[in-house]
């Protein structure tokens, strides 16, 4: 039997601490939420592991530390309207839910969106909101956001994440090719866009109108 709560621990301590994330809020909520129920149980002892990890439908959860990273990157008070890009299992919007008053999250495929919802309500995240359809137009009805941040590389900045900011709000976005990308953080000020690159990430494609091609069925529900 694996006592999740001390591997998760050490893995705060290994990974996120000793990499230099400081945010004292998002430390806790790594220390807090239970990453293990995010994969299916052959996979719950490498939960806590340095890497990503399948989920299913050729998807991945994200690596703890760049969950970290994004999440610090977003600098969340408590207070904030978050709108995430790319559910997945679930485990970075509980994270944010955490973190922040509201979070609307889009997944476009179903299966994944589903298990994510019901797993989220289940451990009584109720601040959570998420829709099935092609994140990268974002979520205009719910806008303006505090803070986005997207979980899939994208080929460029689509346009709708940077109108649907508030002014003052942060974009945290994978940006490159389908191999590699730049980790940017996008803040609109009244000067215009501000652009950080926070480094190199490797993430599964954004797929959709304003990121890469389609290559299969669109699942969203309208
Ligand atoms: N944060 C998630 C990451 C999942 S991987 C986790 O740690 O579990 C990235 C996710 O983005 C995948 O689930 C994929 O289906 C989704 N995705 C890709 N393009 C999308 C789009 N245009 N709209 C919504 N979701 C998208």
């Amino acid at each position: 039997m694996i006592d999740f709560s001390k591997v998760r621990l050490k893995m705060v301590e290994e990974q996120i601490a000793a990499r230099g994330i400081k945010d004292s809020r998002v430390i806790a909520a790594i220390k807090k939420v239970p990453r293990h129920l995010f994969v299916e149980e052959a996979l719950q002892s490498q939960a806590y592991s340095d890497h990503p990890l399948p989920i299913g439908e050729k998807q991945t959860i994200s690596q703890p530390y760049m969950v970290a990273l994004m999440t610090e990157a977003m600098e969340l008070k408590g207070k904030e309207r978050i709108l995430e890009i790319g559910a997945g299992s679930g485990y970075q919007t509980a994270i944010l839910a955490e973190l922040a008053q509201e979070v609307f999250s889009v997944e476009r495929i179903r299966s994944l969106a589903i298990r994510a919802r019901k797993l989220l309500y289940e451990l009584g995240y109720f601040n959570v909101e998420i829709k099935i359809f092609d994140g990268t137009y974002g979520w205009a009805e719910k806008s303006p956001f505090d803070a986005i941040t997207v979980t899939a590389g994208s080929p460029d900045i689509p346009q709708p994440f940077y109108d649907q900011l508030s002014m003052g709000g942060r974009l945290v976005i994978p940006v490159g090719d389908a191999d590699a990308q730049d980790l940017f953080r996008i803040t609109k000020t009244e000067g215009g866009m501000k652009k950080e690159n926070l480094g190199g990430c490797r993430f599964v494609k954004l797929i959709g109108r304003y990121g890469w091609e389609d290559e299969g069925i669109m699942n969203d529900e309208q």
